[in-house]
């Protein structure tokens, strides 16, 4: 029992005692004792007037009262201290927070479920011209009046960040949601990287197409010298002629790759059929392997939205590759697949796989396992680097699982809703 309560409990005590003294000296023992609860009613009223009154607004001069009322009011101040020093607390923590996003370089914007502006920094003021007084409470996608803007906001998938262009500016914009329903928009201006991005493409691509020609010349001439010249010149001209082939092969998919850069989606997507596509290249598998592997298809009737010749491209890459890798009379299965989340198109392979290690970097440019294999194989190192580009290009993700000496996976997920999956009555196995 706390000290207030057994001092109120004593003063009542004390209170009903006196009533029943007097009241027995006077004959008018109940009377008495309905007089001091009456009072002692009066007296807990007025108490909670004045509590009501003091909580309107509290501070450190508490009324002067005794017993149990003065615990109430010392419990109640403490609460009201510590609630003061949490709200200082966090008031210092946002305004730190506020005057952090206020310097940063990049726009920020606090929006609230509804995409409505809850608050912005000056970088963002800057960026979209947007005024506290009349922009707070705005949705954002009313002030920012961009096609692909307004998509990725209906969206509502935010995992990846979006590129777009305003004005003469391309901007990259990342959305996260935290809190309850609130969503952080940062937003970067890459105009300058992406203009250094495109001054590396075209020089990467004007290079490779600068150094077509004279490798087409030097190969032709190396053609008619192994015609006219004799046997002991033979050998070195064969090898001359397979590097200069190699570097016609290297430029091509420079080339390619340059291309595939260039833009980052497909404009005019056509309705590609997979398992038609993959027919096609089993076939041409079938013939390049010339019986070297056991290659088997296993497609159901599926269709994406995209590109036919960029998918060709890149399963006919995988494929390639899972032949290279692979040793003589190993098994490689080629599949397109489909559930909920969308399309799946890969090649398993029962190969040399590569460790654990490597395969983030797999689709790196040039970057190879064991160069001296690849090379001796007719690789180029930019077969996966062209598979990852044609692949995001159609929104989808190359998934790459591999053990050493056990086989490679390599598959590409397009999600829905960009694949389409048909009805499956009509399944093919091959
Ligand atoms: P390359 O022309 O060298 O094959 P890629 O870009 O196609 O270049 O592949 C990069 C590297 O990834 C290869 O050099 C090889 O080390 C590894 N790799 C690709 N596919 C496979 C596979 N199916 N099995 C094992 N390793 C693979």
């Amino acid at each position: 029992m706390s000290k207030g309560l057994r001092q109120e409990l004593l003063l009542l005590a004390l209170l009903l005692l006196f009533a029943l003294f007097i009241g027995g000296l006077t004959g008018y023992v109940s009377q008495f004792l309905l007089v001091s609860m009456a009072g002692y009613l009066l007296w807990n009223l007025y108490n909670i007037q004045r509590l009501t009154r003091w909580l309107k607004s509290p501070s450190k001069n508490t009324p002067e009262t005794t017993g149990v009322w003065d615990e109430i009011y010392y419990q109640l101040y403490q609460l009201y201290q510590r609630q003061r020093n949490a709200r200082r607390k966090l008031t210092s923590i946002l305004s730190r927070f506020q005057e952090s996003t206020q310097a940063l370089p990049y726009a920020t914007v606090v929006l609230n479920e509804f995409f409505e502006i809850d608050w912005f920094n000056s970088a963002a003021k800057n960026m979209f011209d947007l005024h506290a007084s009349k922009d707070v409470g705005q949705r954002i996608d009313n002030l920012i009046r961009q096609p692909r803007f307004t998509m990725y906001i209906k969206s509502r998938d935010y995992d990846t960040p979006l590129e777009f262009s305003m004005g003469a500016n391309n901007l990259l914009l990342s959305l996260t949601a935290y809190g309850s329903g609130q969503y952080l928009m940062i937003v970067r201006d890459i105009t300058e990287r992406t203009k250094l991005d495109a001054m590396r493409r075209d020089f990467i691509a004007n290079a490779s197409h600068e150094l077509k020609t004279p490798i087409t010349v030097i190969s032709g001439f190396i053609e008619t010298m192994r015609e006219q010249s004799d046997e002991s010149l033979q050998i070195p001209l064969e090898k001359i002629q397979q590097q200069a082939s190699r570097m016609q092969l290297i430029l091509n998919e420079l080339l390619q790759l340059a291309r595939l850069e260039s833009e980052n989606y497909i404009d005019h997507p056509e309705v590609v059929d997979v398992e038609n596509l993959l027919d096609e290249i089993y076939q041409d598998a079938i013939v390049l392997d010339s019986g070297k592997h056991d290659i088997v298809l296993s497609s159901l009737p599926l269709t994406v939205d995209g590109s036919r010749e960029e998918l060709r491209m890149a399963f006919s890459n995988l494929i390639i590759n899972a032949i290279r890798y692979t040793p003589e009379n190993g098994k490689i299965k080629i599949f397109a697949t489909a559930d909920e989340a969308g399309v799946y198109v890969g090649v398993e392979d029962e190969g040399i796989g590569v460790t654990y290690e490597h395969i983030p970097r797999l689709t790196e440019r040039f970057y190879r396992v064991d160069p001296g294999r690849s090379r001796n194989q007719g690789g180029t190192g930019l077969g996966l680097a062209i598979v990852k580009h044609v692949l995001d290009r159609h929104r989808a993700q190359l998934v790459i699982q591999s053990r050493p000496g056990k086989g490679s996976l390599f598959r590409c997920h397009f999600p829905v809703p960009q694949a389409v999956i048909e009805p499956r009555e009509s399944v093919t196995q091959l």
